[in-house]
């Protein structure tokens, strides 16, 4: 049933959605899309996007029409909202013709709160017939920044939404994205024509992830490290560069016995959709993947996001660390990062087939990355500050919870750099340091360093701080790889005001092993925080909602998500209004699970 419109927002906000208040612009947003504005909304992955339209569809006369541009996520969000007892369905090419004429008619019919369509079917002539004939409550574009020509989730058929606003002038629309830069913003109002649309811009914090940079130095190591240590049984995502790493890690995690699957561009369609299924559905699944895996995934209780391999820049960087914790409660995004990170990077730049102007643009947004990889401040307000929001330091990183050390490395920096240069700039880190630490291997004596002033003159440095010299010395531009001669570091314009003491070097002190573990600390809602009795209650609603979602054949987080879980158990319910007051509990869902709950609570 249509709501009756007298009804307050809030009051389907708590009967329908289960949560007791909205968050940030939501209800500023819903009443201006549901007194008939057009609206632009930013707001961060998490952030709580799908009811800005989901409740103003429940509120306005008529079938809400939202465009979204991928199949699995379209059918979760309806499998969710049925769970709501809201009217929603979805048209997509998953649909035989009979189904399809099915969900055709009940739109007619106006029996549709909610209808999720791709923007290919949209388009079809016949599909705007129809919507002439219906009652259109609003239109919904999701993934908005998929009109950017520049952005890498492109999708032509975006750039004919325009069409909605010439045929349907009277019906608001309200366009919804994650990416914050400003041209991806003013690409959006032009191409959709919302230049008299309501701009809503939240904060885009993610204050529930953390953020941990650590030296690579075995990477693998360290990675099945993190994962032992702070998330085992969570699910999580490891993304690597090359297709043939992700093979290789997700096969070497398995033998350490951690749930992880592989996911390429490379596997064929059945098995990366079989990878995928199981990650959205099963618990505590890492997939290991290149960036091909991405968009699609709205699963909530991704708990780390980890990076083996260095992004290409702060924008990937925090659209793939941003897939975890979308559920608000606390989570990882961690990386691992190494002078050959910065090397490959540079090198994939230089020789790509862009022009010099596109390669000038992506070298400044590397850049941009290097410089919050080599930061000793707050990771977050270094995030923030780079999509223009002005913060102050999180206590929720790994340099604001343990400061790095800095240190003088004016000194050492002019040897390494002396060094490259008596070498002949024609030698990697590697042999640079066997140099200056005045090894005698068989490579140095048969090219004479040993002979050379700077053969030995940094013994008193140890290895893994000299590793870290020279890759702050690249990513910092004093120093530069050449991708013709295997990586040989030479000098640069910026290294002679170094090597003539004209400028100071402050370099981080590289981080002893044992201490990048002890910057975890737990917190927050997870399971192992809540005391005994509880976490024994929790695993009990996890075995129920496991059951309950394969014999529904839905996603678990679709019967509830992991914060509803730990919110039960810790508040131990007896009664069913009890329940009710816990967060992500409608009514529908009362009705439909709440004497099973409490009878596998007080069994
Ligand atoms: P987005 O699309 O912006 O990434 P979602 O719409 O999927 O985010 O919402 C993220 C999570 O926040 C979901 O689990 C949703 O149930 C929850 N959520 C949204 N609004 C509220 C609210 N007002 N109170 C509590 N939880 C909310
Ligand atoms: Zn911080």
């Amino acid at each position: 049933m249509k709501q009756d419109v007298t009804d307050a927002p809030l009051h389907i906000l708590t009967t329908v959605f289960g949560h007791p208040a909205f968050r940030g612009a939501q209800q500023e947003i819903v009443s201006h899309i549901t007194s008939g504005g057009d609206a632009l909304v930013l707001m961060p992955t998490g952030g709580g996007k799908s009811l800005c339209y989901q409740l103003p569809a429940l509120l306005r006369e008529g079938t809400a029409l939202v465009v979204s541009p991928l199949i699995a996520l379209m059918q979760d969000q309806v499998a969710a909202l049925k769970q709501l007892g809201v009217r929603a369905a979805f048209l997509n090419s998953t649909l035989d013709g009979q189904q399809a004429n099915a969900v055709e008619r009940s739109l007619r019919n106006g029996e549709l709160d909610l209808l999720y369509v791709a923007p290919e079917r949209l388009m079809m002539p016949r599909m705007l017939e129809l919507l002439h004939e219906s009652r259109i409550a609003l239109f919904a574009i999701d993934e908005a920044h998929c009109v950017s020509q520049w952005g890498h989730d492109f999708r032509p058929e975006y750039l004919q939404l325009s069409v909605l606003h010439e045929q349907f002038p009277e019906v608001p629309r309200i366009a919804l994205t994650a990416t914050a830069d400003p041209q991806t913003r003013d690409e959006i109002i032009t191409r959709l024509a919302l230049t008299e649309a309501r701009i809503f811009v939240s904060s885009f914090d993610r204050p529930n992830i953390r953020y941990t940079i650590v030296d690579k130095n075995e990477a693998r190591a360290q990675l099945l490290r993190f994962i032992k240590e702070d998330h085992a049984g969570d699910a999580g995502i490891v993304y690597c560069l090359s297709r043939k790493k992700v093979d290789e890690t997700a096969a070497w995690l398995a033998t350490y016995g951690i749930r992880a699957l592989p996911y390429h561009a490379g596997m064929d369609t059945a098995a990366r959709a079989k990878h995928q299924a199981r990650f959205q559905q099963e618990d505590g699944i890492v997939v290991v993947a290149t960036i091909a895996f991405g968009m699609g995934i709205d699963k909530p209780d991704v708990r780390f996001v980890a990076h083996l391999d260095l992004p290409k820049s702060i924008e990937g960087y925090y659209q793939e660390t941003g897939r975890a914790g979308r559920d608000g409660t606390p989570a990882d995004a961690w990386m691992a990062y190494g002078l050959g990170d910065v090397v490959q990077q540079q090198r994939m730049i230089d020789m790509s087939d862009g022009g010099e102007v596109f390669k000038r643009v992506l070298r400044t947004k590397l850049d941009a990355l290097l410089g919050l990889c080599e930061s000793a401040g707050c990771r977050r307000v270094r995030l923030l500050d780079y999509f223009g929001e002005p913060s102050t330091p999180c206590g929720n990183c790994d340099n604001c919870v343990e400061p790095p050390e800095t240190w003088d490395a004016t000194e050492a920096a002019r040897k390494a750099l002396s060094c490259i240069y008596r070498t002949g700039q024609r030698f990697g880190a590697v042999h640079l340091i066997d140099v200056l630490r005045g090894k005698t291997t068989e490579r140095i004596t048969q090219w004479g360093h040993d002979k050379l002033t700077v053969f030995g003159i940094g013994a008193d440095i140890d290895e893994a701080t000299w590793r870290n010299v020279f890759r702050q010395l690249v990513a910092l531009s004093y120093a530069s790889p050449d991708h013709e001669a295997y990586g040989a570091l030479q000098l640069t314009d910026a290294s002679r005001a170094v090597l003539k003491g004209e400028v100071n070097v402050e370099m981080r002190r590289v981080a002893p092993a044992r201490k990048e573990k002890s910057v975890k600390v737990r917190r927050g809602a997870s399971s192992s925080t809540l005391s005994p009795p509880n976490a024994a209650l929790l695993d009990k609603l996890k075995d129920w909602r496991f059951v309950e979602a394969q014999s529904q054949s839905v996603p678990a987080f679709v019967i509830f998500h992991d914060s509803t879980l730990a919110g039960i158990a810790s508040a131990n319910p007896k009664t069913l209004n009890e329940l009710a007051e816990i967060s992500g509990i409608g009514a529908k869902k009362l009705e439909r699970y709440g004497a099973a709950i409490l009878a596998l609570l007080h069994d």
